[in-house]
């Protein structure tokens, strides 16, 4: 039985996004969520969360949407799949939440990280808030599985500085297996952002058995270099943080026997990045 609060009852601040929250915005009738997404005037969120240190350059204050596309088999907060489960917050309310960090985050050399779910998901609040939080002069990163990146127009995609773009594996059946969706509008969206000069943090889990492919690894390095704007890989070991959301949720959960990657696996990988010539942690 999952324990239930109201929107009401949660604050938008969490400690972590690893917090279970589900049906926060089950009262919203399905004409309000159209014209939210049509318009951008309200948004689906998990939470905010602050001090983030690898969510973008510096110190991160990270909005979490609800809705995503993708079925990750590894995914950490599967919560965040449904849209309904996030708190409708109007646009407004954000942007103020936000402001209150705004002194804070520029002398940390920080900003603002739209992570999910995936936020483009809800593609015109996202490109409200991006608008709203550059006019206060705030570096913007957008954290997507880029599988909707078409929903934004070049002048829209100005409003972001960096996108963190999430390739979940490069074998495009493996990526049906590991995801459900096909990997070809990621990677379309990944030579956009390269024909722009848009900087990419290109970020991978990795996954033993499902995603430590050498062979695909290394294809998918070779892409990377050649786009010619990735600034930086992150490789982010599977853990088995999110397993209770997947118990909660009544979900079936495939990963209870993987064990997160050794310290030589994650170097191999890493390794394979810097052999084409591209910073990896
Ligand atoms: S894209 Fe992210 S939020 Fe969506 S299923 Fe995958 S890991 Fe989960």
């Amino acid at each position: 039985m999952i324990e239930q609060k109201t929107a009401e009852e949660v604050p938008l601040e969490s400690t972590s996004p690893f917090e279970l929250r589900v049906d926060l915005s089950k009262n919203v009738s399905e004409s309000v969520v159209k014209k939210a997404l049509e318009t951008g005037d309200i948004g689906f969120l998990h939470s905010f969360t602050t001090g983030s240190a690898v969510d973008g350059p510096g110190v991160r204050l990270v909005a979490w949407t609800a809705g995503c596309q993708f079925r990750c088999l590894y995914c950490h907060n599967p919560d965040t799949w449904n849209m309904m489960n996030g708190m409708a917050i109007p646009l407004e309310r954000a942007v103020l939440a936000l402001n209150k960090y705004r002194h804070g985050l520029k002398v940390m050399n920080g900003g603002f990280t739209l992570s999910g779910g995936e936020p483009l998901m809800q593609d015109r609040f996202a490109v409200r808030l991006f608008a709203a939080v550059k006019e206060m002069g705030i570096h913007t990163a957008l954290d997507t599985n880029g599988f909707l990146g078409e929903r934004l127009s070049n002048e829209e995609l100005e409003k972001i500085d960096v996108v963190l773009l999430d390739i979940k594996c490069w074998d495009p059946e493996r990526h049906r297996h590991l995801v459900g969706k096909d990997i070809g509008p990621t990677l379309d969206f990944a030579r956009r952002l390269a024909q722009r000069r848009k900087p990419i943090w290109l970020r991978y889990v990795l996954v033993p058995g499902l995603t430590d492919d050498e062979n695909d690894i290394g294809k998918l390095a070779a892409f990377a270099a050649d786009l010619g704007n990735v600034e930086r890989v992150d490789v982010l070991p599977f853990h088995q943080m999110g397993r209770y959301k997947w118990e909660k949720l009544g979900l079936n959960y495939t990963l209870n026997d993987v064990h997160p990657p050794s310290r030589e696996l994650v170097e191999r990988v890493c390794g394979q990045f810097h052999a084409v010539g591209l910073t990896a942690y």
